[in-house]
């Protein structure tokens, strides 16, 4: 049978690699470490974390990213099977001795008889075979270059610039108000696409005041400035004058106060809607390199989201991400040149585990192909599903940016209420649903893996 070729030995390439492996499908697995570095990676092991050694909540009925951990374990995940051999105390969070986990990783790769590993960076997207692509965050330079000539160069990113996201439910509506600027827009829809926060004299001095307390994270060493002009945190613009947020994303003109029409706000956050099921808003032009903590409290003294929960908050990374609402199709296949997939961070999704999901699912999908089946569709109700379709199709493509994986990906449940005992029955009525449909997903697919796996 054919050869998988999969590129980038991180969280993704190496989870896929071992899915296909698993399978009955032979991979090479290319990985550019040691002979090209990242300035993040220390060493030249697959699966290296690089930075916190934290898979996060373990928790699979009322955390999104714990059901993802559960989802994995059930499809023999390498990478969470082999975070929990090196699990360390960390009360409800899964985290690992990274160097004794990354060594179990590229032991596990290593040994297995369907997988060779090669060390050499791999700089173009070919028009033959089978391949992977989970170069991640820090893709190669000359990589970069080749999907850019693939894609055009507004198609992949080279960082991020995160604005925070809040659940929709959250936000208090007999504050803030739907319209958007001069109610521009054709339909009525797009005449009241954004959600409006006013603030008074006093209530934007204060905010100014806050942001520029603030606690900031710096850039990591070896991010350098160039990446980030033209985007800059909120806090920073803040710096540059006081005025600065009210002449540029907090500006007050174009609208009316629908709950008080006759008093001009002083300046306005605006929040858009970040996804086709209208359960995310971001708040627009407030990328920010605040702490998280900081982030929580100062975004909470914008009226109207005093009681917001923010299902991701904001940040600016170095980060190379394709545009993969417009690229990459159903299957994670470059809609311009089928025979290359996609997974891992690159794909948009961001995080460890969410990078790793992807992998998963990558490998499962070419082995299927190259076996001659055609992967099931992956439920939208599972986390997996969830996460799949927001990078392929669900997220808002003009403004994609990377996103981690949060109970504001899954469609709603009939006839549960708010409130926060409710939000407990409904974040396990979700994880009860994901399981039983991954249940079935993985099901579906014993037969032909079987199969294959007799004729190896
Ligand atoms: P990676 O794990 O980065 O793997 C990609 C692999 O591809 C690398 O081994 C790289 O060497 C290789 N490669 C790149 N280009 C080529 C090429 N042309 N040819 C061959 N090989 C190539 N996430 C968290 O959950 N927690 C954190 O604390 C965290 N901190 C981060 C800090 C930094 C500085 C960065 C950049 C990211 C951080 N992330 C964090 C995000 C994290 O990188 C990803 O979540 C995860 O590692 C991505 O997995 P991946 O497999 O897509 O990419």
């Amino acid at each position: 049978t054919e050869t998988l070729h999969i590129v980038g030995g991180g969280m993704a390439g190496s989870e896929a690699a071992w899915q296909a492996a698993n399978a009955g499908v032979k991979v090479v697995l290319h990985e550019m470490r040691p002979k090209v570095k990242t300035f993040a990676h220390q060493t030249e092991n697959l699966g290296e974390m690089v930075c916190s050694n934290s898979f996060r909540s373990d928790d699979d009925e009322q955390n999104a990213v714990g059901l993802l951990h559960w989802e994995m374990r059930q499809a023999g995940g390498l990478i969470i099977e082999t975070a929990h051999k090196h699990r360390l105390p960390a009360g409800g969070a899964l985290a690992v001795d990274r160097e004794a986990f990354a060594e179990s990783v590229t032991a596990a790769l290593t040994a297995h008889p369907n997988i060779t590993i090669t060390h050499e960076e791999v700089s173009d997207l070919p028009a033959e075979g089978r391949w992977i692509f989970a170069t991640g965050p820090l893709t190669s330079e000359a990589l970069g270059a080749a999907i850019q000539a693939e894609t055009g160069a507004d198609r992949l990113a080279f960082f991020d610039a995160i604005a925070p996201i809040v659940y929709a439910e959250t936000i208090d509506m007999d504050v803030a108000w739907r319209q958007s600027r001069y109610d521009k827009g054709e339909t009525e829809e797009e005449q009241k696409a954004y959600l409006n926060c006013p603030m008074t004299k006093d209530q934007y001095e204060a905010f100014i005041d806050a942001l520029l307390d603030a606690d900031k994270t710096e850039f990591h060493e070896g991010e350098t400035a160039k990446y980030f002009d033209g985007c800059l945190p909120i806090e920073v613009m803040a710096e540059r004058g006081r005025e600065t947020l009210r002449h540029g994303p907090m500006k007050p003109v174009g609208l009316t106060n629908a709950h008080k029409p006759d008093q001009k706000p002083y300046a306005v956050v605006q929040l858009r809607r970040d996804n086709a099921l209208g359960t995310l808003y971001n708040i627009v032009g407030f990328q920010t390199k605040m702490k998280y903590g900081a982030q929580a409290a100062v975004f909470k003294t914008i009226p109207g989201l005093e009681n917001a929960s923010f299902a991701r908050l904001g940040g600016i990374h170095r980060n190379t991400f394709l545009n993969s609402p417009t690229l990459l199709d159903a299957q994670m296949r470059l809609r311009s040149k089928p025979n290359i997939r996609f997974a891992g961070q690159v794909t948009g999704v961001e995080g460890y585990v969410e990078s790793a999901a992807m992998g998963l699912l990558a490998g499962r999908m070419a082995a299927a192909e190259i076996l001659g089946h055609t992967l099931p569709t992956v439920p939208q109700d599972t986390a997996h599903g969830a996460l799949i379709h927001h990078i392929t199709g669900g997220a808002e493509a003009k403004t994609f940016q990377p996103m981690n994986v949060n109970f504001g990906l899954f469609r709603p449940l009939e006839g549960l209420k708010g409130g926060r005992r409710g939000r407990r029955d409904r974040y396990k009525g979700y994880t009860d649903r994901a399981k039983s449909e991954w249940s079935g997903w993985l099901e579906d697919q014993v037969n032909f893996t079987s199969e294959a796996t007799e004729k190896a």
